[in-house]
């Protein structure tokens, strides 16, 4: 009998019942602009920017509109300008590629390893060609960061932590986001938490967080900040930081704490689906397994393996017939750009680059989603159709050479 997967790649749990009584209440007392405080209320968005700033213990933290919109406060932030280039990954998504574009300034690719994560050697021989890394943990894959920030330390190098994938993930213990000058996550449906749209930046350093305050549309009302700095680094920053509104709102921040009270049992949840599905593709011939090294607390929210110097319609092969049996792949090579996954060289807005050592790998990423509706049986069964379906094309292929 040939198995089938029947669940829904993009489902996402309902929301708490904490979340959705929160999310009533705000709406019955209708103050859902975050300055919008009634008497000594702090306000839903100030409370989530406290929590959060002590769930990873950073000093200053700001809620606001969405995972791209924080990465573009923090290039800002750090003075990043029109014409100025920036390093970045060249394995990553759109946002990250499109918040460098949004300051006029041009994105520099840095490799991806086999590990998935940034090539240090590139970066390392790319270290003199900008002052700023905005730095990917795409699909959660933490490289070595204490290696990364000797690097870029050695270099002067400010950078910028993309946390999209790891919000409660850590590297040696030190939580995704601290690593870095400025941590930017994002509390898309998509991501670890979820408010359908929204972001948050933290950092140690008083003048950026100013500065991303002010940018975010604060207007005179940062006072009402409680994970800000004093009224003096506002001072020095007010009449020379536009306003380029992008604040979260009250309505999205009371769905959100109760979410991050949540997460360290949801991380859990889902490294035991990650664990059951990497354990059924392991030894899986012609399939390689991306090892996670023993420093890394990852969040697995999905998985990704490849199918290293495959030929593309064999590539192609298997996901048409994983996809006949309700497994739905990704494949991060694939010449069009489809659905949320793109290639560096898609982004046409930045300067063509080459890197045939990433494109080798890049050709070769299979990704798939882990929502947490997945219960543990279904993802013994996606693995056992991955395994099967990616054994077939690769006797196949065996055959045919
Ligand atoms: C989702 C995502 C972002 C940005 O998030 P939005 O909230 O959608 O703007 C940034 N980087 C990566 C790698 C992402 O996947």
């Amino acid at each position: 009998m040939t198995e089938h997967f029947t669940g829904n790649f993009t489902q996402q749990e309902p929301l708490p019942e904490e979340a959705i009584t929160a999310a009533v209440e705000v709406m019955r007392h209708g103050r859902i602009h975050r300055y919008n405080l009634a008497g000594a209320e702090a306000g839903e968005v100030a409370l989530l920017e406290q929590e959060f700033a002590a769930q990873v213990g950073a000093k200053y933290c700001l809620a606001v509109a969405s995972g791209g919109y924080a990465l573009a406060t923090a290039l800002r932030a750090v003075g990043v300008a029109h014409g100025d280039k920036v390093l970045t990954n060249a394995f990553t998504l759109a946002p990250v590629p499109g918040a460098i574009a949004s300051v006029g300034a041009e994105p520099v690719y840095v490799g991806v390893t086999e590990d998935l994560t940034i090539d240090l050697a590139d970066l390392t021989a790319k270290a003199g060609q900008a002052r700023v890394l905005m730095l990917s943990h795409m699909r959660g894959h933490l490289c070595d960061m204490d290696r990364l920030m000797e690097i870029c330390d050695a270099a002067g190098i400010i950078v910028i932590e993309d946390c999209a994938h790891t919000m409660g993930a850590a590297w040696n213990g030190v939580p995704s986001g601290r690593h870095g000058a400025i941590g930017c996550y994002s509390c898309q449906t998509y991501k670890h938490v979820n408010s359908g749209e929204g972001g948050l930046l933290i950092t140690d350093d008083e003048e950026v967080a100013a500065r991303a305050i002010m940018l975010s549309g604060s207007y005179m009302l940062y006072s009402r900040h409680l994970a800000a700095p004093g009224p003096e680094a506002f001072e020095r920053v007010k009449y020379d930081t536009p306003n380029i509104s992008g604040r979260m709102d009250n309505l999205r921040a009371a769905i959100l704490r109760p979410q991050l009270r949540d997460l360290d049992a949801q991380v859990t949840r889902w490294n035991e689906r990650y664990r059951m599905l990497e354990a059924g593709l392991r030894d899986t011939p012609g399939l390689t397994v991306v090892e996670r090294p023993e420093q890394e607390t990852y969040v697995g929210s999905s998985i990704q393996f490849l199918l290293l110097d495959w030929a593309p319609e064999a590539v192609q092969e298997v996901l048409t017939r994983c996809g006949a049996r309700g497994v739905e792949l990704k494949w991060f090579g694939v010449p069009e750009p489809v659905a949320f996954t793109s290639r560096y060289d898609s982004w046409r807005y930045a300067p063509a680059q080459s890197l045939p050592d990433s494109d080798r790998i890049l050709a070769g990423i299979i990704d798939m989603r882990v929502p947490l509706t997945f219960s543990l049986e279904d993802c013994a069964l996606i693995a056992r159709i991955i395994r099967a379906e990616v054994g077939a094309i690769w006797q196949a292929q065996g055959a045919d050479s």
